[in-house]
């Protein structure tokens, strides 16, 4: 069963080490003779694990001291109501920069609170799908903040460039990008991230916000969706997913022993230049994605002959490879590749591929 490579694109493979390690301690963990999901989020023993976890955290991105760390829980969806909720103040506008599924998402959600404009920022040229950059959109001089996705996951399109707006908050919903590679922390306003993708389990979701922007949440807005009740409380206003809180942190552990975000970064484009490379150089693969724009995450692609689809999922299965299946909205293939995904497992993706179309092409 070692052979497996999961390109499941959320809930997402987590490093085999960090699995081992959970595993070796789960029953005993810390000689506490229970599991670290059977004592109180009130232990020291339990305190211990969420300070490092933060620490990890802020070295891994470099967060500056005037950022607040959050561990919430409701997934990134909840944040999309969570946003508007605590960013809006007296100002009843925001920017939506819409570049496919997930930041739409957002945006329809926002609509729920405020008056939000849709930016759309997807453009088709020469059959050819890019982005616009940030300083080609167009925003308005009233909203509350800018919210935006760099790397949407369906769709695998990804913005590299970090937007850069003079007394504007920037809000990002870097689910699928956070930890891939160096950020400017410095640019946002807010980040937040389900863990699910590309960092742990499903369950909990990371929010690094300015600090300056915490204590406006509107009368209405849940407590738990507060950012300042939340701060005030260290994340532990109600009881917090333990256990993906726990494996969170032995994952950012992971990631600083694999050499931290400049290492996991290079291995990314590596890895994922291996698979457009095998994809431009056939006839038989199509990603019309402009190259500035494609996903290191989310590797999207096409049959040209939709009808070997399946069988093409029936092999990568047999050959070990799993989860491949696009998601139904934009068909085809992806494979996800998040930083717990060796390059062993691309490798032997890009292999398959070629022999596949050898075998059909
Ligand atoms: C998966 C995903 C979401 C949804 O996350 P949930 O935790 O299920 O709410 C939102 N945005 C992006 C970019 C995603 O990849």
């Amino acid at each position: 069963m070692n052979s497996i490579y999961n390109f499941s694109a959320g809930p997402a493979m987590i490093p085999k080490d960090v699995l081992k390690k959970a595993q070796k301690e789960l029953k005993n963990w810390n000689n506490l003779g229970c599991s670290v999901m059977e004592i109180s989020h009130r232990t020291k023993e339990f305190h211990q694990v969420i300070k490092e976890a933060e620490e990890d955290l802020r070295d891994l991105l470099n967060i500056p001291d005037t950022y607040k760390v959050l561990f919430c829980q409701g997934g990134a969806r909840g944040q999309f109501s969570a946003i508007p909720m605590n960013l809006l103040g007296n100002l009843s506008r925001a920017d939506y920069i819409n570049s496919g599924y997930w930041s739409n998402s957002a945006f329809l959600e926002s609509k729920k609170y405020c008056n939000s404009k849709n930016i759309l920022i997807r453009k088709t040229k020469n059959n050819n799908i890019y982005l616009l950059k940030p300083s080609e959109w167009n925003i308005s001089n009233i909203s509350a903040y800018i919210h935006y996705c760099p790397n949407e996951t369906i769709d695998g399109l990804s913005l590299y460039e970090e937007p850069s707006f003079q007394n504007k908050i920037v809000v990002g919903d870097f689910s699928s990008f956070i930890l891939s590679r160096s950020i400017n922390i410095n640019k946002y306003g807010l980040i937040y991230a389900g863990a699910q993708k590309n960092i742990g389990p499903s369950g909990i979701t990371i929010v690094i916000i300015r600090k300056d922007l915490i204590g406006y949440a509107s009368k209405l807005c849940p407590s738990v969706f507060d950012y300042n009740i939340m701060h005030q409380y260290n994340s532990m206003f109600n009881t917090p997913p333990t256990f993906a809180w726990y494996l969170s942190g032995l994952v950012f552990k992971w990631l600083k022993q694999q050499g931290g975000i400049k290492k996991i970064e290079q291995l990314n484009k590596k890895k994922s230049d291996l698979l457009y490379q095998v994809i431009d150089n056939s006839h038989f693969y199509i990603n019309n994605i402009d190259k500035k724009n494609r996903s290191q995450m989310n590797v999207v692609f096409h049959l040209f002959n939709s009808e070997l689809d399946k069988i093409f999922l029936q092999e990568s299965n047999k050959f070990g490879l799993y989860a491949l299946k696009g998601h139904f909205i934009v068909g085809g293939m992806r494979a996800s590749i998040y930083n717990a995904m060796p390059i062993e497992g691309v490798k032997k993706l890009a292999k398959f591929m070629l022999f596949f179309e050898k075998k059909y092409g």
